[in-house]
């Protein structure tokens, strides 16, 4: 497989982070209208994003948000008179720059920021009921900084509405994740998904969870018309797991896979996404990971490791581009055997993730809608 310029751009900027030049960031500042560049949120949502040739999308880290490894990144962000280009060692596109929504910069009615709740990425909002998490991975921001916390159900409801009617970038369809509940929390958790689902009916609603005892009633979900599950094994080896996610590692990677394998079965084919994580592990056992995803009726969805500041791994590099390129195109080879594909199917989806638009060579094969890019 010959990938494009832009398509090796992507793995060249999860590894270096992306410099800016003054009158970038000029424009930067301008298309953003007076929000922040990024939404920096998350460990992998950190960066701007950005749509390069070939359908592309990217979330490049920036030193604005990612001091801890972006340092004079040899791929720079220009701007001129056709608009924005990526350009370094050898490799060049022109790219589009996606503007955070207006509800961003707003408050609810109970005088927080939307953004408490909601935090919409390309043409998809992930809602997070849970301040926090009640367990602890060390590769992930949610559980440092934030006291676990239950969030109130109608100022989630009411934020999903406002990412939906967003007059700039209305979410096209939600996903809910964020941090895994305590048990004393369970039922509450299950109330929040029957109030966004049967709230929200006429977008695709996907939920991401750990498979914690009686959280996730599958049947149940389908019925109330959840569209996918993203049940994630992270780390394949038991090495890794046991050193970069305990609790997840004492439910066991079987746990994991029967899961994923029963939801495939009531959900049906395409409907049961699980997230492997490259960098933390040797790539071979990414790539049992992947097997075991297909062999189990999943589609496995490959993230890349970016080093969040605020965790225990903010001294670690990222994967390197090489490496990431070649788990991408070995993953690749596996899902075509098992007549697969790697997630997610939504081309502006794969901003943080190892996947390119079919377009091109890859999976992602559709969009909820056009985002608004500048
Ligand atoms: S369970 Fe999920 S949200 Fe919680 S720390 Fe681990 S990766 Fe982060």
């Amino acid at each position: 497989m010959q990938l494009t310029s832009a398509q090796r751009l992507k793995f060249q900027l999860f590894e270096h982070g992306l410099s800016i030049t003054r009158d970038a960031l000029q424009a930067l500042k301008q298309a953003a209208a007076g929000q922040a560049l990024s939404s920096d949120d998350f460990a992998s949502t950190s960066g701007i994003i950005l749509r390069l040739e070939d359908n592309v999308w990217v979330n490049a880290p920036v030193s604005i948000f990612n001091p801890n490894f972006v340092v004079n990144s040899p791929y720079l962000l220009e701007h001129g008179n056709d608009g924005f280009v990526v350009r370094g060692n050898g490799l060049e596109s022109r790219a589009k720059y996606w503007p955070q929504p207006k509800f961003h910069s707003q408050v609810g009615a109970d005088g927080l920021p939307l953004t408490n709740y909601v935090v919409t990425h390309g043409d998809r909002a992930r809602l997070s009921p849970i301040h926090g998490c009640g367990m602890v991975c060390k590769f992930c921001d949610v559980p440092y900084g934030v006291r676990y916390g239950k969030k109130p159900i109608p100022a989630m409801v009411d934020a999903v509405g406002r990412a939906i009617a967003d007059p700039l970038q209305p979410a096209r369809h939600l996903l809910i994740s964020g941090g895994t509940p305590r048990s004393a929390d369970i039922g509450w958790l299950k109330e929040v998904y029957r109030a966004i689902l049967t709230s929200f009916p006429s977008i695709d609603i996907d939920i991401m969870m750990v498979p914690v005892d009686d959280l996730l009633n599958v049947e149940e979900l389908g019925l109330m018309g959840v569209h996918q599950l993203s049940i994630n094994l992270e780390l394949f080896s038991d090495y890794a797991a046991r050193r970069f996610m305990p609790q997840k590692f004492r439910q066991g990677r079987n746990h994991y896979l029967n899961f994923i394998e029963n939801s495939a079965t009531a959900l049906g084919a395409g409907r049961v996404r699980s997230m492997l994580m490259v960098g933390l592990e040797p790539p071979e056992e990414t790539l049992h990971g992947v097997q075991a995803i297909v062999e189990r009726g999943g589609v496995p969805v490959l993230s890349p490791f970016r080093p969040d500041p605020t965790t225990p791994l903010k001294a670690m590099p990222p994967p390197s581009a090489d490496l990431m390129q070649s788990v991408f195109l070995s993953a690749m080879e596996i899902v075509d055997k098992g007549s697969a594909h790697l997630g997610p199917s939504c081309v502006p989806c794969t901003h943080n993730t190892l996947t390119l638009a079919s377009t091109s060579q890859g999976s992602g094969h559709h969009s909820h809608g056009q985002p608004f890019l500048v």
